[in-house]
């Protein structure tokens, strides 16, 4: 479905430019943006995927991954298509690196079924804009997002952070959590891996922080592309400067998908680092791994277990009204 834009400049002869992310793109009559998604038509520059949702389904919030944001419920989560960062290890390159005509059907919906749908769904606390890149379904975003607080509903956004800072504004207030990639911590990576920049992503990420709003940061660690120690320092000294040792993070392991041919990241590396970031932040975890007790969550002060996760079951363990059974510190970073 089409959706005129509210994000783009005119410019002369019915050119426009698409001001929604950093990559600016400017776009002839019948040009497609970066993302394969946003449109020129007749000088007016449309969203091709508005209201159409490639996937549905209500996943468990550790999934997101979010582990401290409504520990052991659910969140219906919806993707669309197309994304405006390139990566050749792409995850969910099937929706996200493809565009309208790739596909032979699309399931066409409406924010009000979305939300019909949340509020039957089974243990579930709102909806995750997630999957493929949400920037990309933004108008689509946006309209579920104020609907979805009419009906006291959560909405979660599961992003690159490659946004510009007007778009973001406007919807960070009907955003209740973030959960953004850090990919790495070098803009060579950015560039050459996902021709995209990371100045932008820590503008967002600490835009989010500014806000208040709940935020969860992931780095998926591959193999010999970002796992140099002195930029995975870095990158934990920034996290810690400006979100303070508190700040959530989630070491993630990457499978070989997409155009990459790089072995699966071995639990060994994953180890190494999750012990790096430990040393400066309180809450690590790690994520794609089988069994690890360093997906629990323990007590800051005292540490105590308050939460034990296994897969994506969930038992709180450790918490009673709001305190550390076992020190009885207030628990303050995990909203339940
Ligand atoms: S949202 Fe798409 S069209 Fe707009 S600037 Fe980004 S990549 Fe280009």
């Amino acid at each position: 479905m089409l959706k005129e834009t509210d994000f783009y400049i005119s410019k002369n002869n019915l050119r426009v430019q698409c001001t929604l992310c950093p990559h600016l793109c400017k776009l002839k009559v019948g040009q497609t943006g970066i993302c394969l998604v946003r449109k020129n038509i007749e000088g007016k520059l449309f969203s091709e995927n508005y209201g159409i949702v490639t996937a549905l389904n209500l996943d468990p919030i550790e999934k997101k991954p979010l582990y401290h944001f409504y520990p052991g419920k659910n969140i219906l989560s919806l993707g669309s298509f197309g994304c405006n960062l390139k990566c050749n290890f792409c995850q969910n390159h099937g929706i996200s690196q493809n565009g309208i005509n790739d596909f032979s059907f699309l399931n066409k919906t409406s924010s009000a079924k979305i939300i019909e749908k949340a509020i039957i769904a089974k243990n579930n606390i709102g909806i995750a804009y997630t999957y493929n890149e949400p920037v990309i379904f933004y108008e689509f975003m946006y309209e579920t997002a104020i609907l979805a607080k009419e009906n006291n509903l959560k909405n979660i956004m599961v992003s690159n952070g490659y946004i510009n800072s007007e778009p973001l504004d406007k919807i960070i207030n009907y955003i209740d959590a973030f959960n953004i990639d850090l990919k790495a911590f070098t803009e060579d990576f950015y560039i050459k891996q996902t021709q995209s920049n990371l100045r932008f992503v820590k503008k967002t990420i600490e835009k989010i922080i500014l806000s208040g709003k709940h935020l969860e940061i992931t780095n998926l660690i591959i193999q010999g592309l970002n796992d140099n120690e002195n930029d995975f320092i870095n990158m934990i000294n920034y996290l810690n400067e400006i979100g303070g040792d508190s700040i959530i993070l989630h070491i993630s392991a990457y499978f070989p998908k997409f155009k990459s041919q790089i072995p699966a990241t071995n639990s060994k590396l994953i180890n190494k680092l999750f012990d790096i970031a430990k040393s400066k932040l309180k809450y690590v975890y790690e994520g794609n791994v089988t069994h690890s007790s360093n997906q629990n969550t323990y007590c800051k002060f005292c540490g105590n277990k308050l939460i034990e996760r296994n897969g994506f079951q969930t038992k709180i363990i450790g918490i009673d009204l709001n305190k550390c059974n076992k020190c009885l510190s207030k628990i303050e970073n995990i909203i339940m």
